[in-house]
């Protein structure tokens, strides 16, 4: 039986071609820190990871690519905005959708917060009501990692904007997936992954900083960072400011190669080919007794699927689907114990099913007479 992945959405498999050459390729023929040595090697690698900074700007819309800070991905680079930004007294605003990595750095800060809820229409419901004397942050994600519903982001940059309040968007789910564009979404930070819609390898990512922002930002980790080696104290050199220690060289030279694919391959072609495989799912999903689809509001969607067996326990399902038929996905809460409130699945939880641009409508055809085979059973 062959193993048919639907889990695009925890990371993306199969990764971009070239990938895994690149990374083998620095791990043979390199081996360089990045701002330490001065030989040509050293060049090289550096060469290709400001090359990485340009490019990721222009994916995302944002021309600035010293301030395109690389850390190990998301997680990491919320931690840095919600822990520099927040602490008691303070007040956030969030999505009803939010994953744990912004969650749970925000308890950790003391600040108050506020879950924004959409209406049926996918739009902020009073959503100028939601801002406080105290409102310092607002972070959200741009697509919900379990529902798979894009968010009014734009709407809620203009908010931000005209109050001065940063507003941080969680690209995480979107980024490759579709086109994102930091201007339009009026962000102040847009926090990215490697691993998954950029197609490249795990433990890459970071995120974009506006110039104002990234000046009153502390830093989340210090040490060295190969520049203003003079000094104790932690230089305002941008990047070096967020990027103290050595970063990932072998996985950013793979996500060099990543972007080098997604560059000859559109987001919004991206986006098409994904969104014909999620409506071609929920077409024959409808068809099947025994499961349904949680379809969440938003103004858009990406090819995540959150499905309800009725008659299984979630886990369950998830095990038949892989041991009976091979076909991988992910079931439970996806770390997203929030959004599952908001959408009233907490606490079963639903089996995901994440598309990527490898996958086939043939694939998606084998995943609905799979789901049906376990419904017959239950
Ligand atoms: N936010 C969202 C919406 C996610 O889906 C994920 C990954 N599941 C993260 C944050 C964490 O990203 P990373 O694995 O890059 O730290």
């Amino acid at each position: 039986m062959t193993r048919l992945y639907l889990d695009n959405a925890a990371g993306s498999f199969p990764k971009a071609p070239g990938v895994a050459e690149a990374m083998a390729d620095y791990l043979l023929h390199n081996g360089c820190n990045l701002g330490r040595g001065s030989y040509q090697t050293a060049a090289e690698a550096e060469d290709i990871v400001l090359d990485l900074r340009i490019r990721l700007g222009r994916l995302l819309g944002f021309g600035d690519p010293s301030h395109v800070v690389l850390t190990s991905g998301v997680t990491e680079s919320l931690n840095l905005l919600i822990r520099g930004l927040l602490g008691p007294g303070d007040h956030c605003i969030v999505s009803g959708f939010e994953h744990n990595a912004v969650m749970r750095p925000l308890l950790r800060t003391g600040a108050e917060w506020t879950a924004a809820q959409l209406d049926e229409s996918g739009h902020f419901a009073h959503s100028e009501a939601l801002f406080r004397p105290n409102t310092k942050l607002v972070v959200m994600t741009h697509a919900s990692n379990v529902f798979g519903n894009r968010l009014p982001l734009e709407e809620m940059g203009r908010l931000c904007r005209e109050r001065g309040v940063p507003f941080a968007v969680d690209c995480a789910q979107t980024a490759g997936h579709l086109p994102v564009d930091m201007e339009q979404l009026c962000a102040d930070a847009l926090c990215f992954a490697g691993h998954k819609g950029l197609l490249g390898p795990a433990g890459t990512g970071g995120v974009l900083l506006r110039r104002e922002l990234a000046r009153r930002l502390p830093p989340l980790i210090e040490g060295g960072t190969g520049s203003a080696s003079d000094r104790m104290e932690t230089p305002d050199l941008m990047p070096d400011k967020f990027e103290a220690g050595t970063r990932n060289i072998p996985g950013l030279w793979g996500l060099h190669a990543a972007l080098g694919f997604l560059e000859a391959n559109a987001p919004a072609a991206i986006a098409q080919q994904e969104d014909a495989l999620r409506r071609a799912f929920l077409d024959g999903l409808a068809q099947i007794p025994g499961v349904h689809a949680v379809c969440a509001p938003g103004v858009g969607q990406t090819g995540v699927v959150s499905v309800v067996f009725e008659r299984l326990d979630q886990a369950e399902a998830a095990w038949q689907l892989e041991e009976q038929h091979g076909i991988q996905t992910r079931c439970g809460l996806h770390c997203a114990p929030l959004a599952h409130r908001t959408m009233g699945t907490f606490p079963e939880g639903t089996v995901r099913f994440s598309f990527g641009i490898f996958n086939t409508a043939a694939e998606i055809g084998r995943a609905l007479e799979a789901i049906a085979a376990v419904c017959r059973t239950a």
